[in-house]
């Protein structure tokens, strides 16, 4: 008797589960539709209930990109927030972490791609018409104050939200601060045998390095060469390569010896 009654009980629990995936799991399906549409992306995501994990979490597997996540918890954060938004903020977030590239290298632990997931989060909701409380209203109930091994504290979590947030009217109203162009103000492009980086010249003959957000790294500068066997010179720290007049790029080893490094060319011409 006993017996049955614990079998009836499980089995009125499974049953619970169920329907209670069936409809977080269609309400995820189209949280992530919305959110990716609003990166002019066509959704190409694995769309998961996992009640093994505690929160949720993006990650490949069989070469696919899955968003999985735990559906008590998200019914969870919806409930303690009072707003839908909450869900799609947390979405979001892994979402970014697709499609920032963090999924690729998962051993890493950089807390850094939390808050540029977070920064993403916010600008996603902005772009939905969702208001700043709503798209912050997760990180306010789930936020940790004093973060852990691999989340920043809750306040820099937030402060990534709301920049994002508004980085999303910045480009809405227009606001960029040039307009952009193709056509730089440079003299040269340099490129070393080996080195897959590009380097310039600038038109006050600095030398210059683009990062990846296209921010100048000067590092040397660029002058007409003292030594009379040469037309110019690239000089950074104690390294001095020598430019002959077809712009071949020399490097004088000991004793005199010479080697070709590289090719400088007239920014503009290919
Ligand atoms: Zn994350």
């Amino acid at each position: 008797m006993r017996r049955t009654w614990v079998f009836f009980l499980a089995v009125l629990w499974v049953g619970g589960v169920w329907a209670q995936a069936t409809t977080s799991d269609r309400a995820a399906k189209d949280a992530v539709q919305r959110i990716v549409r609003h990166s002019g992306l066509q959704p190409n995501f694995v769309v998961r209930e996992d009640p093994t994990l505690r929160t949720a979490v993006a990650y490949i597997k069989d070469k696919q990109r899955v968003i999985a996540y735990n559906a008590a918890f998200i019914n969870g954060i919806v409930d303690s927030t009072g707003t839908n938004w909450s869900a799609i903020s947390i979405l979001a977030h892994e979402i970014g972490h697709h499609l920032l590239g963090h999924t690729l290298d998962p051993e890493a632990v950089r807390p850094g791609d939390e808050l540029a997931c977070d920064r993403y989060s916010g600008f996603i909701l902005a772009a939905m018409g969702v208001p700043l409380a709503d798209a912050l209203a997760a990180m306010e109930v789930a936020g940790d104050p004093h973060g852990t091994a691999h989340h920043p504290p809750k306040h820099a979590r937030l402060s990534a939200i709301e920049q994002g947030w508004h980085e999303w009217f910045t480009i809405r109203n227009n606001t960029e601060p040039l307009p952009f162009t193709l056509h730089d103000d440079l003299q040269y492009v340099v490129a070393f045998h080996g080195d897959a980086n590009t380097y310039y010249v600038d038109a006050t003959d600095q030398v210059l390095w683009y990062d990846n957000y296209a921010a100048p790294i000067p590092f040397g500068h660029f002058a007409p060469s003292r030594s009379k066997d040469y037309t110019y010179e690239l000089v950074w720290n104690e390294e001095v390569y020598y430019v002959d007049r077809r712009l071949t790029i020399w490097k004088r080893a000991a004793a005199g010896m010479v080697q070709q490094v590289g090719r400088m060319r007239t920014y503009g011409r290919e």
